[in-house]
């Protein structure tokens, strides 16, 4: 266990290094300083994937900037499971649902696909990538997922090359996820369909590739999210990083 669980954690792009200076840009300064009401002398930590995470003592604070001092390396940056979650985006709340616990699960990268019966196509990657950050901040994660632009599903397709996806399949004739994934190690990829599910032309397009495979999520109809978040915790468990602990 790590004793400065207590600290609050930001994540900053900058690099970070021992013994180096820096300062918060606005908003966060605003946060620390104002929002957190922190001041000269306290600390926290900074992190980013690079860099790993550094306990950080604040020097000066202003309404304008903070400034801070990097102390020592907390944790050294690490590799993450290359999971990638491809999802067609749903409406607000529940894509935002998904881009949050997703993140918590560890995904690596989000690929929104835009399919046939996409009621949301609309993604805000300025707010999903907020999102994002906030909650690497409050999971302990060292890396920030990266959140691709929507593309068409069959565009989206033909960019990947050799990669294993894992397509849930709602058609109902598709292999059980646990059994599938225990051949399927990571890298991979888990696709998911929108709150209308897949036509029956993109499942017959997506299942003549041999990289892609089918898979059930039991007898019951999941709500896009809930499918999404099921399929990556059960790879997680399997083949993720759910055997290393914090
Ligand atoms: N409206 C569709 C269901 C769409 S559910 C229908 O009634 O058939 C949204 C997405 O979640 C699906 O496209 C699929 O990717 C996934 N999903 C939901 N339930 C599933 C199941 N039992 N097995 C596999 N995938 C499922």
């Amino acid at each position: 266990m790590r004793e400065n669980y207590t600290l609050k954690r930001l994540y900053i792009a900058e690099p970070l290094s021992q013994g180096a200076t820096l300062s918060l840009p606005k908003a966060q300064s605003h946060y620390v300083g104002t929002v957190l009401r922190m001041g000269e002398g306290d600390e926290l930590r900074l992190f980013n994937g690079r860099d790993g995470e550094w306990r950080a003592r604040i020097t000066s604070v202003s309404k304008r900037s903070t400034t801070l001092t990097l102390l020592e390396c907390l944790r050294q940056p690490k590799t993450m499971v290359d999971i990638v979650l491809a999802f067609a985006p749903v409406r607000r709340h529940r894509t935002a649902f998904i881009i949050e616990k997703a993140t918590e699960l560890g995904v690596a990268r989000f690929e929104p696909v835009l399919t046939t019966r996409t009621q949301f196509p609309k993604l805000n990657l300025e707010k999903a990538r907020a999102q994002v950050i906030e909650a690497a901040e409050q999971t302990e994660r060292l890396d920030i997922p990266d959140i691709a632009a929507p593309i068409a599903l069959m565009d989206w397709v033909s960019q990947q090359n050799q990669r294993q996806i894992i397509f849930a399949d709602e058609a109902g004739d598709a292999r059980p996820a646990y059994e599938a994934l225990q051949s399927l190690a990571a890298p991979a990829t888990l696709l998911i369909g929108p709150e209308g599910g897949f036509t029956p032309q993109e499942r017959d397009a997506l299942r003549v590739i041999k990289t892609i495979k089918p898979v059930s999520l039991g007898p019951r109809i999941l709500r896009a999210d809930t499918a999404a978040l099921s399929l990556l915790t059960l790879f997680q468990a399997l083949n993720g990083d759910w055997n290393e602990t914090l």
